[in-house]
């Protein structure tokens, strides 16, 4: 029986997870779940779930939630704030944790997890994102078993040997990272200008939160996951080529030297990688149905357009220059999608405000999570005040 706490419960991944795990009562038990706004939601999952423990970000929010689980005779504690979110996702009876908050506040708990050997299921993108360097020392110091969730780093990984983390040479010559191109494939830059955020947050294939359905939009999503796989799978960015590829059925692959390329398909629904996570190496039931390749019939891929979509370039170069870069390209990024979702901000503009972050601040190389922290908010107050100054 294993016993998980799940970090960001109430959202797109949250929920799948907890429809996954719901479907093996015999073999995962729920010990913590966590959320942020979405009370209600929140209740009802740990009535459902028998979670003993729940985590919101205030005393107000934990009030609130208490209320609703005493008027219906849950059992579930209520405490509050980021160092209840730590010591769920590092308890003594927890051994896994699905890490699904979304943007740099999912870090500090997911470290916390990593810190004390959990296995990892690793859907929080912005926390390699912003540490990698950190995190995989963490991990390697401690044992912790990392699995990613995020599609196409969980095709990559089934498609890798076995030793891939022992061994790591294997005859791979490069990473094929899948990208759908998102609602605004094929536009160009003057076409995106008057885009609203629900035309951004309307994906043809995935359902997601609202952030990383933006993030999909703009490609930033493509960005962010080239550095996570640089991280993840221990490569320079010029071993990972983006291959823009519509229908979203294969969810990345790997070329090999000999002319082999191993890729992962199946339907877009993320149980997938959450069933492969939760269960690895053995396999269980994700509720996903059989992918049927005579309805799909056709498969495309094209080449990502850099120009049109000038975020996906920004991120290569984050990725080269490295050091902290990653982490100003990430926070002055949540800045300006937040932005834009306020419709403060143009689309097109969510570029302009990360690219001038970059170019205004100078990197270093982050030696603490204080030091990455220190960046983070230095690149969130030089995008906001740029905003300021471009909204004016
Ligand atoms: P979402 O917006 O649907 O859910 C986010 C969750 O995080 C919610 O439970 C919310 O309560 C919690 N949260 C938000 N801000 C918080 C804060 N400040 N403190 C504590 N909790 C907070 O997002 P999602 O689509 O489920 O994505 C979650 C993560 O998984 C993101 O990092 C995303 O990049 C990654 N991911 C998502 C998908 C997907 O299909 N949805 C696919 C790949 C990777
Ligand atoms: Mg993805």
């Amino acid at each position: 029986m294993r016993c998980i706490t799940l970090l960001g419960a109430t959202g797109s991944i949250g929920v799948s997870t907890l429809d996954v795990i719901a479907r093996h009562p015999d073999k995962y038990s729920v010990y913590a779940l966590t959320g942020n706004l979405q009370i209600d939601k929140l209740a009802l999952q740990c009535q459902q779930h028998k979670a003993k423990f729940a985590v919101v970000n205030d005393e107000v929010a934990a009030a609130k939630l208490d209320v609703l689980l005493q008027a219906s005779g849950c059992a579930t504690e209520v405490i509050y704030g980021m160092d209840a979110l730590c010591q769920v996702a590092s308890d003594d009876a927890v051994d896994t944790v699905m890490a699904a908050i979304v943007g740099a506040a999912g870090l500090m708990p997911t470290l916390a997890a990593v810190k004390t050997g959990k296995k990892i299921l690793l859907a929080n993108k912005e926390s390699l994102v912003m540490a990698g360097g950190l995190f995989m020392q963490a991990v390697k110091e401690s044992g912790s078993v990392l699995l990613p969730i995020d599609s196409e780093h969980n095709a990559i990984f089934q498609c890798l040997p076995a030793d891939y983390q022992q061994a790591h040479s294997s005859g791979i010559n490069k990473l094929l990272l899948s990208a759908s191109g998102g609602p605004f494939r094929g536009w160009s830059a003057e076409q995106m200008s008057a885009v609203t955020p629900d035309q951004a947050c309307a994906h043809p294939n995935w359902s997601m939160g609202r952030k990383i359905s933006v993030d999909s939009a703009s490609l930033m999503n493509k960005g962010l996951e080239l550095i996570e796989a640089c991280w993840l799978f221990d490569v320079g960015p010029e071993k990972i080529e983006v291959v823009v590829h519509p229908q979203s059925i294969i969810h990345s692959a790997v070329q090999y030297i000999d002319g082999s390329v191993l890729a992962q398909l199946g339907n877009p629904d993320m149980r997938t990688p959450i069933a492969h996570a939760l269960a690895w190496p053995q396999r269980i039931d994700a509720g996903v149905a059989n992918l049927n390749l005579f309805e799909i019939a056709q498969l495309n891929f094209e080449q990502a357009d850099l120009q049109a979509f000038p975020c996906l370039q920004l991120a290569f170069d984050t990725a080269r220059a490295a050091g902290d870069a990653p982490a100003i390209l990430n926070a002055a990024n949540e800045i300006a999608v937040q932005a834009f979702l306020d419709e403060r901000i143009g689309f097109t503009q969510i570029a302009q405000v990360v690219g001038e972050t970059l170019s205004g601040l100078s990197f270093t190389e982050p030696e603490s999570l204080d030091a990455v922290q220190e960046s983070d908010n230095q690149a969130r107050a030089f995008s906001a005040a740029y905003i300021a100054k471009i909204e004016s």
